[in-house]
């Protein structure tokens, strides 16, 4: 159930809360094979992959360490530019680690691709990509991305995290918001 006053606020849910759980089992099933019997640092870009992470890590049958990041990027509006700064950095030393960057959404990859080169500078064994939702349509680089939850259409979604000026995070569905809310 999601909270009564966000009614009218959506114009579709996209992709509802078992969804998501189903898709997140299906890949922890395949991250578990793949690290198998190798150590593995979940690192969670905030704000928006909190609630992806804390429903990743919990469904991972995998012995985990996690650590957080927050970025912003630099860009006219709504669009990425690329240039990116770190606000909180890891607390973790990451040579010789495994590391699995969480993410919420690639919409053009510019933050994800600039993260990606800047984590896999500090010697960490390896460096992948989780990410719940990606929009191809509005993509500016090709990133590799090792596990992806669900591709969207090129619209603009709250919820499971992802926000409006900082609401909507906590809807347990990703859903399309109405262009009168940001109108
Ligand atoms: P990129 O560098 O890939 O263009 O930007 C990625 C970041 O932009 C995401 O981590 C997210 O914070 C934000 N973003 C991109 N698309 C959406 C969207 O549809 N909804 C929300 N709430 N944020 C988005």
């Amino acid at each position: 159930m999601e909270p009564r006053d966000i009614e009218g606020d959506l114009t579709e849910i996209l992709i509802d809360e078992e969804q998501i759980r189903a898709r997140l089992a299906e890949l922890c099933r395949v991250i578990e094979k793949d690290y198998a019997g190798k150590d593995l640092l979940l690192v969670g870009v905030l704000k928006g992959a909190v609630m992806v992470m804390a429903d990743l890590a919990r469904e991972l049958v995998h012995p985990i360490t996690m650590d957080w990041m927050a970025v912003s990027s630099y860009g006219s509006g709504t669009q990425s530019s690329g240039v990116v700064r770190i606000l909180k950095d890891l607390d973790t030393d990451l040579h010789g680690r495994n590391v699995l960057i969480v993410e919420d959404i690639i919409d053009s990859g510019l933050t994800l691709s600039w993260l990606l080169a800047n984590l896999k500078s500090r010697g960490p064994e390896s460096v992948e990509i989780c990410a719940l939702l990606r929009k191809p349509a509005a993509a500016r680089v090709d990133i590799d991305v090792k596990y992806l939850g669900f591709d969207i259409p090129n619209q603009f979604v709250v919820g499971y995290g992802l926000d409006f000026d900082e609401r909507y995070r906590n809807l347990r569905s990703v859903g399309v918001l109405a262009p009168h809310i940001y109108a």
